[in-house]
Parts: structure tokens; C-alpha cells; sequence
């Protein structure tokens, strides 16, 4: 539990009890992603506290609030981590996650780095069969990312950008791919440098698409130079506040006709498609999995994350977790 921003402690708490509407799950995989660790260490815009983080939760239902169908006991669901209103603006056209009421599982309530979690059912979607909790945790990063070419109006045949090379970057990259888009990942860090990855832009680069999946505001700078007539910038990564704060050439925007958009999170139709192309093997995401600890070990996950070792992280709050490094 995180009770202040900086550190986390291992706390008992009594098992959640799930209210009207609400289901209890047993947590089998939570993974960790690098919002864990910034909403651990220096915060987050939507962080309420005190909190358990972990909003990457797959698992079973093994308990019902007032109602609640029987028929969900025993399911083995994904956990959609937002619950929005339906009839704001935001809700109407399709952008639940921008809802005026947005709650955010590990922010504004607790998630999955616990044995077991309450949530809402309707944020309940149930795994299709034969597909595994460690496949079906990667939903939520992929919702992220569809959620992200959606904005950019990703089309067959164009060419993106990607800066980044880590678990969100990559999932962008097949993503963007199985959508028949041309894609290069730029990743300068040689340790997680694979396959056709290059280490920086090549020179007279020009982009249809460019997503900055890392906090680097030299990165934004390069995506932006890159990008051709009626070509979109998406600002995936937040950057810290001073980072943030700095013009871009609106000129070269209004005479390439170009657009900047911004992308952070998904919504629920986002969570199901993830699951229906991870289940399909649109998306292979298995093979990012580097490791898998027990929740106990949370701090050496962290700095796994921290110094960019691991590319996926997951977490087994029932004590399961081994290590394929
Ligand atoms: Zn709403």
C-alpha cells in the first residue's frame, strides 16, 4: 500500500467486501508498468491516497455484492480499470476514459497488488476460453495503445514512428503492423535494442504517424521534426512539468497541415478488442514477459523497471512467480 508518495509498505487489511454492484476477484496476475512506479514515487495527477496500486489486473470471481448474477462466479475476467458515467460529454462520443467522473482502479481505489480486489461489475470482461491470465493481463497496455492509433487515425499502408522500445512502445509497433501500417521503433538504449530497431532517427525521415512512448522531451522534438504533410503527433508518454512546458513551431503546423494529439488510457470497447486480438493471436505479447515475481518482491520489481532491465514485469499476488531472465 502506498500511505505517502516515495514508498510503499506491505500492510494487512481485512478482505474488501463488494458493495452493491460490486464483484470480489482473486488477483492471479498484476503487471507492473512504469505508472506503477512513478505513481510510487513522485505521484500521479489522479492518485488518491492511501492506495494499492495496479491497474494491469486479470483473475477470478469469487465473490458477489446486491445485484450481482450468480452466473459470475467462478469467471475468469480482465479487469477494465475505469468506471465512467455514460452520459457526460466525454461518455456520448465514445471517450470514457476522459469521463467527468472517471475512477481508476489503483488510483482512485484499490487494485491488484493484493490477493484479492473489489470492482464494479460492469467493468468486468469475461476472458474467452482457452487464454491464458498471462496473456489476458496485457489487455489493458494494448487498450492503451489502440486507444492511441485510433487518435491518430492510423491508416493500411502509412508510416509511424515509434519512440521507445519498451513494453508499450512494442506493443505499439505490432499493433500498428497487424493494422498494415509500416512501422520503425527508435529505442537509443542499446539494452533494449532488438531486431530492426534503430538507435536514432535516420536522416530524412518522414513520418505519417509519430508516437512518443517515452518521457523524453528531446524525443517529442524529433517525433515533431519528423513528421510529413498532414502528419500526427501523439503525446502517448506525459513528461515532467518543465519538460511539458515548451512551443512547438505552430508555422510548420499550419503549413504541413499537421496535428498534435494527445492519447492516455483507454476505454472499455479499447479493453475489449485487446482481449479479442491478443485471444485471435493478432498480437503475439507472451513472449515480453521477463519475469514473474512474487508480490513480496515488489521492490526489486520496481528497480527492474526503474533501470529499464525487465521489459514485462508480472506480479503473483498468491505467491506464485518464477524467473526466466
Ligand atoms: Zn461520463
Amino acid at each position: 500500500m502506498v500511505k505517502q508518495i516515495g514508498r510503499f509498505e506491505y500492510v494487512r487489511v481485512p478482505d474488501p467486501a463488494p458493495g452493491s454492484g460490486e464483484v470480489l476477484v482473486q488477483v492471479a496476475v498484476a503487471g507492473l508498468c512504469r505508472t506503477d512506479l512513478k505513481l510510487i514515487e513522485v505521484g500521479h495527477r489522479d492518485l488518491v491516497l492511501p492506495r494499492i496500486p495496479a491497474e494491469e489486473v486479470v483473475g477470478e470471481v469469487i465473490g458477489i455484492g446486491a445485484g450481482v448474477s450468480v452466473n459470475w462466479m467462478g469467471k475468469r475476467v480482465y479487469l477494465y480499470p475505469g468506471t465512467s458515467c455514460g452520459k457526460c460529454p466525454p461518455c456520448l462520443v465514445g471517450a470514457g476514459n476522459l469521463c467527468r467522473e472517471m475512477r481508476i482502479m489503483g488510483f482512485h481505489r484499490d487494485g491488484g497488488f493484493a490477493e484479492r480486489v473489489v470492482a464494479p461489475v460492469d467493468s468486468l470482461i469475461e476472458l474467452p476460453e482457452g487464454l491464458s491470465y498471462e496473456a489476458a493481463v496485457f489487455a489493458e497496455p494494448l487498450s492503451c495503445c489502440l486507444n492511441a492509433l485510433e487518435l491518430a487515425r492510423l491508416k493500411p499502408g502509412e508510416r509511424i514512428g515509434i519512440w521507445g522500445g519498451g513494453p508499450a512502445g512494442t506493443l505499439l509497433e505490432r499493433a500498428a503492423r497487424s493494422m498494415g501500417a509500416a512501422s520503425l521503433v527508435m529505442e537509443p538504449d542499446a539494452g533494449r535494442r532488438q531486431g530492426d530497431r534503430l538507435a536514432g532517427m535516420p536522416a530524412g525521415l518522414v513520418l505519417d504517424v509519430a508516437i512518443v512512448a517515452v518521457g523524453d522531451a528531446r524525443a517529442y522534438q524529433q517525433a515533431f521534426s519528423a513528421l510529413g504533410p498532414r502528419g500526427r503527433l501523439v503525446v502517448f508518454s506525459g513528461l515532467l512539468r518543465e519538460a511539458a512546458i515548451q512551443s512547438l513551431d505552430l508555422n510548420r503546423l499550419h503549413y504541413l497541415e499537421q496535428t498534435v494529439v494527445g492519447a492516455y488510457g483507454c476505454s472499455r470497447r479499447h479493453g475489449e478488442q485487446a482481449l479479442e486480438w491478443i485471444a485471435a493471436r493478432r498480437i503475439d505479447v507472451e513472449d515480453l514477459i521477463t519475469h514473474r515475481l512474487p508480490l513480496s518482491e515488489l521492490g526489486r520489481a520496481l528497480d527492474l523497471v526503474r533501470h529499464r532491465v525487465a521489459m514485462k514485469v508480472l506480479m503473483y499476488p498468491m505467491g506464485k512467480g518464477s524467473c526466466n531472465e
